[in-house]
């Protein structure tokens, strides 16, 4: 199925999403991220259940934001698309949505200690990270959202920001286009890479409120989103498009 010009350019950036977030080692054989639909906000586009490294322009489904398939045709679906949908039902400035199990962020989802900002490309994951534990509203789980009202309430504890925090489990991103949300995804990697290395040495200085708001909108804007998507292109293997 082909669609107008418009949503085919989503839908081929997202193939791109995926192959550049699974380049910078952000998702692995799990994790998956997604794009709401350019002319329909009731929708979003989102692979079939596959490693994000081999998806390509087949494998895309359109989906409502229930999780429901607008057709399945027989393929497989991820488990955890309850993420995406929530977000995008309760934040309509939000157009791109990535979950990962990036494994440098995985201290920060069962220890005591904030994931802050602590050099300036990592400002883009805000003030404040939250950390969503699915123990208090749910009991035990198979710890997958993998049903509405867990969306749901994993997107009330995004609140307003970019990044939540899954206890024991992961990480989700939610920014206002693709090339913002591997922005966040990857340096929130990079953040608690560089956080990690920092806490041996002691209590780290981490970027100040009004550092952290005025590098973001610098980080976000049109220019550097350009230059960065760029260059992961280039390293994902598709320079020259
Ligand atoms: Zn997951």
């Amino acid at each position: 199925m082909t669609f107008e010009p418009v949503v085919e350019s989503a839908i081929r950036d997202l193939v791109l999403a995926n192959r550049i977030l699974s380049r910078e080692n952000v998702i692995d054989d799990f994790g998956h991220v997604s794009v709401r639909h350019p002319t329909d906000p009731g929708r979003y586009f989102l692979s079939r259940s596959r490693s994000p490294e081999i998806v390509t322009r087949d494998d895309i489904m359109e989906f409502a934001l229930d999780g429901e398939p607008i057709a399945q045709n027989g393929r497989s679906m991820y488990a955890e698309r309850a993420i995406h949908g929530a977000i995008y039902l309760a934040r309509s400035d939000v157009q791109a949505v990535a979950h990962h199990h990036t494994r440098s962020v995985l201290p920060f989802t069962v220890a005591d200690i904030p994931l802050k900002p602590v050099f300036h490309m990592g400002a883009v994951i805000g003030p404040h990270v939250p950390v969503w534990d699915s123990q208090p509203e749910f009991g035990d789980t198979n710890m997958l959202i993998d049903a509405l009202p867990k969306g749901h309430s994993l997107a009330r504890v995004l609140g307003n920001g970019r990044v939540v925090l899954l206890r024991g489990h992961g990480s989700v991103c939610a920014a206002r286009c693709l090339r913002s949300v591997c922005f966040v995804s990857i340096y929130l990697k990079e953040n608690a890479d560089l956080l990690l290395k920092t806490l041996p040495f002691g209590s780290p200085k981490y970027l100040t409120p009004g550092e952290i708001e005025k590098t973001a909108d610098m980080l976000l804007s049109p220019m550097p989103l350009a230059r960065a998507w760029d260059y992961w292109l280039a390293r994902a293997g598709f320079s020259g498009l």
